[in-house]
């Protein structure tokens, strides 16, 4: 009947009430995110990496915030992150539009899209793929 849970960080067990952290790690969570806004406060221009090393919260914890939306990154326009498939800057979340389009179509397309980037437009893989 009670909703127990594993700490998604600690692995502690405790009552899940919204979150999959429990309340210590919550609770940790919270001073590094107020750590990491203070700064940016002062600091709008801050990149990931200046963030973390003078809040000493991890550049992952970070990224995680900035996912989560809870840090705007137009707001602190250097403050980007970058997707995780191809690398390329991007304000919010784990990838890039052209990479969660991708995701979304699926595996078959991935690599298709790199290989017509490689060659630039001149051949048309893509045309096979009716994109429905
Ligand atoms: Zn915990
Ligand atoms: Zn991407």
């Amino acid at each position: 009947m009670e909703n127990l849970k594993n700490c998604k960080s600690c692995g502690k067990l405790f009552l899940k009430v919204s979150r999959n952290i429990c309340p210590d790690c919550f609770q940790e969570e919270e001073d590094c995110f107020l750590k990491v806004k203070n700064y940016l406060d002062e600091h709008p221009n801050a990149t990931v990496l200046e963030v973390s090393t003078e809040t000493e919260v991890t550049q992952k914890q970070i990224k995680k915030f900035i996912e989560e939306g809870r840090l705007i990154t137009t707001q602190f326009t250097r403050l980007s992150i970058e997707c995780e498939r191809c690398g390329v800057e991007i304000s919010q979340g784990k990838y890039c539009e052209s990479c969660q389009e991708e995701l979304k179509e699926g595996f078959k397309s991935s690599t298709t899209k790199k290989e017509e980037q490689k060659e630039a437009g001149k051949i048309h893989i893509r045309d096979r793929l009716d994109k429905r």
